[in-house]
């Protein structure tokens, strides 16, 4: 199973993206974490990608495509996999079908998370992650145990600033491939506001599982 999850920042992705991944068997692969790893390790990539993060910027098509690539060979991935935060521009979308039709693969379909941005930049603000165990919180709607609260981080785009600017950049770069894969069937709409078992349970009726 190849499925898309896309979504404004703040969307629930990631948090869906960890939920659905169990039960399907297949690898979560999030253009974000990889380059968070980048960052992190200090790698020529992740220095390159630091700044346009920093900003809320998307990051050069090219970087992303030669990691999805990388990514997609792996073996894991074989099997399907579940990709977030991937394609976000129309060429990526362009360059994700060139790679499957060379393995003769398909995608089956695109959950389009829909949050109204008035809603984006609270999830934002108060989003912590545990370092350790990859687990997303929110500080008001979904509260971290106490035990974990010293070791949890603020990532360093998730300020007020930067998410407006990752909202422009949503709208402007990403929202077009909506149109792009809703001309191949392949968009399921899902509306992300409400408790996340909910979405979660709307996600897995829109995909039939
Ligand atoms: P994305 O990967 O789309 O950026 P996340 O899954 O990281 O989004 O969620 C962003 C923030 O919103 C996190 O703090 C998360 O705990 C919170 N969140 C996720 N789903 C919901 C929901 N259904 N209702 C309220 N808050 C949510
Ligand atoms: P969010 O949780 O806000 O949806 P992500 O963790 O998916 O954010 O991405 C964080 C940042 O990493 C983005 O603002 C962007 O700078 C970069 N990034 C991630 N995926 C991509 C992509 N497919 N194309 C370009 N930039 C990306």
């Amino acid at each position: 199973m190849r499925i898309i999850l896309i979504g404004p920042p703040g969307a629930g992705k990631g948090t869906q993206a960890k939920r659905l991944v169990d039960g399907f068997g297949i690898p979560h692969v999030s253009t974000g974490d990889m380059l968070r790893a980048a960052v992190k390790a200090g790698t020529a990539m992740g220095r390159l990608a630091d700044e346009a993060m920093r900003a809320g910027k998307l990051v050069s098509d090219d970087i992303i495509v030669g990691i999805v690539r990388d990514r997609l060979k792996e073996p894991d991935a074989q099997a399907g996999v579940l990709l977030d935060g991937f394609p976000r521009t129309v060429p990526q979308a362009e360059a994700l079908d060139v790679m499957l039709e060379a393995e003769d693969l398909a995608l089956d379909a695109v959950v389009l998370m829909e949050v109204p941005d008035d809603l984006i930049v609270e999830r934002i603000v108060g989003r912590r992650s545990d370092p350790e165990t990859g687990a997303i919180y929110h500080l008001v709607f979904d509260p971290p145990p106490p035990e974990v609260a010293d070791r949890l981080v603020h990532r360093a785009d998730d300020t007020e600033e930067a998410v407006r600017s990752r909202l422009a950049a949503y709208h402007a770069q990403t929202a077009p491939i909506v149109p792009f894969y809703e001309a191949k069937g392949l968009v399921k709409r899902v509306d992300g506001v409400g408790a996340p078992d909910e979405v979660t349970a709307r996600v897995r009726a829109a995909l039939g599982r």
